[in-house]
């Protein structure tokens, strides 16, 4: 899999995604958005809202770390040993 590979599956679909099982929400579909330290969160169910509300932090962080291509670009990164 190359660098190019991976840039087209993250951003496959082009639309937001739910933030905790990663199912598509573009356009009207979904079931709602919440706004969460200054960011919108989408959310597919009644099921992955009460999922987030439960570990709000760790889902924002993910979904972060899908949606920017220069995060991408870090994690794909080699670095110096950080373990
Ligand atoms: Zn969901």
């Amino acid at each position: 899999m190359s660098i190019d590979d991976v840039m087209v599956s993250q951003l496959d679909g082009g639309g937001e995604r739910c933030a905790v099982c990663g199912k598509s929400v573009a356009g009207s579909s979904g079931y709602t958005r919440i706004k969460f330290e200054e960011q919108m969160v989408a959310l597919c169910c009644p099921l992955c809202l009460k999922t987030f509300q439960q570990n709000p932090l760790e889902f924002v962080r993910r979904q972060n770390t899908q949606a920017e291509v220069h995060a991408i670009f870090d994690l794909l990164r080699p670095k110096p040993v950080t373990q």
